[in-house]
């Protein structure tokens, strides 16, 4: 696991809300996901990072950067290879029910990319459909129910049956398990690890909670208005996270561990500035609990603190 599937550059995304007011929703980001590579992304909301996921899969155009994916700019593809790319790239959102059209059946719902690409006609695409409902625990005779018919838990097994049907190398899983009970999270989890298997797929994991990624995530990535803050391998970030707002996240996990019960929780202060005036120099130093005035005068350099471990800190340089 070591050749880049996806790689992103000086990636910017910004919206105009007003003649003179542009939030920076995501403001220069480079991230590299290697092949068969979960990496999570977490983050508050407003963190930039589900509009980096979606820009990543071209629901949304970047205002500045580059998506290299399997080695080519995708900026410079023709249209049919681009096509292509769009079909390998695929998403999962996080309200099921809201991305699930309540006038389709299921079985249509699940063949949009299929007719999109045109991959199956006739008896080929309901086979296909079927065999879709399988590989995600849902039965044929679901293929004719409409949404509203299902659980929340289902509903999501058919977004993911939907984004499968395309035969996707990389899936932008958008907090694909925050509405659902706590009961039913764990199922669609490994649900997602076991399709990771078996369809040899890349994710980018989105999720506002670092306890959502922990298990899942081979490397992890922590968001803070449109800045990347910190971004290391599961365990190292878990066992030694270096910086301040991911100490504050990491605090805010439960542990059942009585030994770690002890770990002193940070409560940060208040809400995260607005995206379209964020403070100068680190984004954090509003809410850091060890703020010096270099923070507020310089943007702290984005280092590899550890062998693999980068964070944007004045603490670390
Ligand atoms: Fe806190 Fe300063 Fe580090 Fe920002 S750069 S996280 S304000 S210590």
């Amino acid at each position: 696991m070591s050749e880049a599937l996806l790689q992103v550059e000086g990636m910017k995304k910004y919206f105009k809300i007003k003649k003179d007011q542009t939030v920076k929703s995501v403001d220069d980001i480079s991230i590299e996901i290697k092949k068969g590579e979960t990496f999570g992304l977490v983050g508050e909301s407003g963190s930039g990072k589900s509009t980096l996921g979606k820009t990543i899969v071209g629901l949304q155009s970047p205002t500045a950067g580059r998506i290299i994916y399997n080695g080519v700019d995708v900026e410079t593809l023709d249209k049919k290879s681009k096509i292509n790319v769009n079909r390998e790239m695929q998403i999962i959102f996080q309200d099921p029910y809201a991305s699930l059209n309540p006038r389709m059946r299921v079985g249509d719902i699940i063949a949009e990319g299929i007719d999109a690409h045109n991959l199956a006609k006739g008896k080929a695409r309901q086979d296909r459909i079927f065999e879709l409902l399988d590989r995600v625990g849902l039965r044929p005779e679901h293929a004719r129910r409409y949404p509203h018919e299902f659980s929340g838990g289902q509903r999501q097994r058919i977004g993911i049956a939907r984004a499968l049907a395309v035969n996707p190398k990389f899936i932008v899983a958008d907090e694909p398990i925050s509405a659902l009970d706590v009961s039913i999270q764990a199922q669609v989890i490994n649900l997602m690890e076991d399709l990771k298997k078996q369809e040899e797929l890349t994710y980018l994991f989105i999720a506002h909670d670092l306890g959502m990624v922990k298990h899942i995530s081979d490397r992890i990535g922590v968001m803070y208005l449109g800045k990347m803050m910190e971004l290391a391998n599961s365990y190292d970030l878990f066992a030694e996270p270096l910086h301040p707002y991911t100490q504050a996240l990491l605090s805010a996990i439960p542990v059942a561990n009585p030994k770690a019960a002890k770990r002193e929780r940070i409560v940060l202060a208040g809400d995260p500035p607005s995206p379209v005036n964020p403070p100068s120099g680190c984004r954090f130093r509003t809410r850091c609990p060890h703020a010096m005035s270099i923070c507020a005068e310089v943007v702290p350099a984005w280092k590899e603190v550890k062998p693999n471990h980068w964070t944007a800190c004045h603490l670390y340089n």
